[in-house]
C-alpha cells in the first residue's frame, strides 16, 4: 500500500486563494509548526490572467509589481466622463508576477511544500486528497480546485470549466437562482503610433451593440502605444468563439480608430456570477475558498481584493481562537441579497447592465459605488445606491426573490 503523506493544512488548488492562504499563514508564528501542503496540477508558469481592482493607498496588498492609474474613463448611456475615484486608485497585477513572488516567499518556509499533481478525488470525511501521484491527508482541506453548482461539478481552472455551456439551459432562466457567466477575451496590443492615454484606464465602455446582454470593453493602457483591450460579456452562455475576436476588432477600428496593431498576448476567461450558495463550509474537513467558496462578487465578478481581505480576517480569527471558522469567509446576508436581486434583474434584462451602470456613475460619486461593491458601504451609501437606478424593477424582483432570500 502506498504511503499517505500527512499534513495539518492541505490545499487543493494553489491559484489565487490557495497561495494567498498559504502566504497569510506563512507570516504568522501560530502556523510555523504546522505542515502545509499545496497541491496543484499547474506549475503556474504562464501568465494566465491579469487582475484588476480598485484600492486605497492604505490597503495591505501583495508586494508584487502593480500598474496603477488614478483616472478611470466611463462611457455609458448618455454619459461619458472621467470618474473621480480618489481616494481609490485602479490597480493591475499580472498573474505570473503574483505566482512567481508567492512561490519564492513560500520556498523560504520549510513547513510549506508545493506538489504538482492532478487531484482525482477528495474524501472530505477522512481529509484525504487522492492525486495521480499519491494520497495526502490533512486535518483541514482548503478546496479551491472544484465546486458544485446546479448539480454539476466544475473544475476551477480559471480559463475554462468542465462544461460551461450547460449554463445556457432554460431551467436556469426560470429558477430563482441566477447563474450568469462573465466571459471575456483580451489582447495586449502594440500600435505603431500613439493611440492611448497612459494615465487613464477605460473602466467600462458600453459603446457596443448589447444584444440584450451586458457587453462592454475595458482598456488598460501601459504606454501610448501598448494596452490590454478586453471585450467582456455577462450572459447565461458563452458566445461563439469568433464573436470575441469580431467585437475586439470592431471596437479597435470603429471606436478607437486603431487600424494597425500587433497582438502580443491573448487572455480568455470565464468567471461565474451566481447566487447559488457556494459556501465556504464544505463537508467533513473541507473548507472551500476562492471561487469555490463564493469569493467572487456575484454581481461584478471581482474577486482579487475580496480574496485578500477574506483570507486575512479568517486567518486572524483562526490564530486567536485556534480553530478555523468558515463563517468568517462569508459575505453578509444583506449584500448577498443585493447581489441576488441584481443578478436576476440582469438575467431577465429588466434593466440592462449598460443602463444600470450608466445611472450609477452618472448620479453617484464613483468612490461611493466602489464602497458599495466592496461591501464597505454605510447605510447612507446604501440608500443612495438603491435610489439611483429605476426602483420598480428592483423592488418587483426583490419580492419575487423573497423565498430564495429567506434561505440565504
Ligand atoms: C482570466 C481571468 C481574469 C480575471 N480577472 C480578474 C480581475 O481583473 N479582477 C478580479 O478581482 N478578479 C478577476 N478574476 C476572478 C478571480 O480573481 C480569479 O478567477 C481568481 O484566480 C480565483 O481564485 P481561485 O483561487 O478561486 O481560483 P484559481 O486561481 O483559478 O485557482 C484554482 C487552482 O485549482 C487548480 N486545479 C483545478 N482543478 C485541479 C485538479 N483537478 N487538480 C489539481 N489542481 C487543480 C488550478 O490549476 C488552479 O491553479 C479573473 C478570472 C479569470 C479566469
Amino acid at each position: 500500500m502506498s504511503m499517505v503523506q500527512q499534513s495539518n493544512l492541505l490545499l487543493a488548488g494553489s491559484g489565487l486563494s490557495g497561495l494567498t492562504l498559504a502566504l497569510e499563514c506563512a507570516r504568522r508564528p501560530y502556523f510555523q509548526d504546522k505542515k502545509i501542503i499545496l497541491i496543484d496540477r499547474d506549475d503556474k508558469l504562464r501568465n494566465d490572467r491579469t487582475w484588476c481592482f480598485w484600492a486605497k493607498d492604505d490597503e495591505p496588498l501583495p508586494l508584487v509589481e502593480h500598474k496603477i492609474w488614478k483616472k478611470c474613463q466611463f462611457y455609458g448611456k448618455d454619459v461619458a466622463k472621467i470618474l473621480d475615484i480618489a481616494p481609490y486608485r485602479y490597480h493591475m497585477i499580472r498573474g505570473l508576477d503574483f505566482y512567481a513572488w508567492a512561490k519564492t516567499e513560500l520556498a523560504k518556509h520549510p513547513n510549506i511544500q508545493r506538489v504538482t499533481a492532478n487531484i482525482l478525488d477528495i474524501d472530505a470525511e477522512n481529509g484525504i486528497i487522492k492525486t495521480d501521484s499519491g494520497d495526502y491527508q490533512g486535518e483541514w482541506i482548503f478546496n479551491s480546485a472544484k465546486f458544485t453548482a446546479a448539480g454539476k461539478t466544475f473544475a476551477v481552472d480559471g480559463a475554462k470549466w468542465t462544461n460551461p455551456e450547460h449554463q445556457a439551459s432554460s431551467e436556469s432562466l426560470n429558477s430563482t437562482h441566477s447563474f450568469l457567466l462573465q466571459h471575456f477575451k483580451g489582447w495586449i496590443i502594440e500600435t505603431p503610433s500613439p493611440a492611448f492615454s497612459p494615465e487613464t484606464v477605460t473602466f467600462m465602455d458600453y459603446r457596443l451593440e448589447q444584444h440584450d446582454e451586458t457587453r462592454f470593453v475595458y482598456v488598460l493602457p501601459f504606454s501610448k502605444t501598448r494596452a490590454l483591450v478586453e471585450f467582456t460579456v455577462f450572459s447565461p452562455a458563452l458566445c461563439p468563439p469568433e464573436t470575441y475576436e469580431y467585437e475586439l476588432r470592431r471596437y479597435l477600428s470603429e471606436v478607437l480608430h486603431i487600424k494597425d496593431f500587433h497582438i502580443e498576448e491573448e487572455e480568455f476567461g470565464v468567471i461565474p456570477m451566481t447566487d447559488l450558495t457556494l459556501s465556504p463550509k464544505g463537508e467533513g474537513r473541507v473548507i472551500n475558498i476562492g471561487t469555490a467558496g463564493g469569493f467572487v462578487k456575484a454581481s461584478s465578478g471581482y474577486a482579487f481584493l475580496r480574496t485578500q481581505r477574506k483570507i486575512r480576517l479568517f486567518v486572524d480569527a483562526w490564530e486567536k481562537t485556534g480553530t478555523p471558522d468558515p463563517s468568517t469567509l462569508q459575505s453578509s446576508r444583506m449584500f448577498r441579497a443585493f447581489d441576488s436581486i441584481m443578478l436576476r434583474v440582469l438575467r431577465e434584462n429588466l434593466v440592462s447592465g449598460k443602463a444600470f451602470f450608466s445611472l450609477l456613475f452618472k448620479k453617484l460619486p464613483a468612490p461611493l459605488v466602489f464602497r458599495f461593491l466592496d461591501e464597505d458601504a454605510s447605510w447612507g451609501d446604501i440608500l443612495r445606491v438603491l435610489y439611483a437606478p429605476p426602483s420598480w424593477p428592483f423592488f418587483k424582483t426583490a419580492l419575487r426573490q423573497i423565498p430564495f432570500l429567506l434561505k440565504l
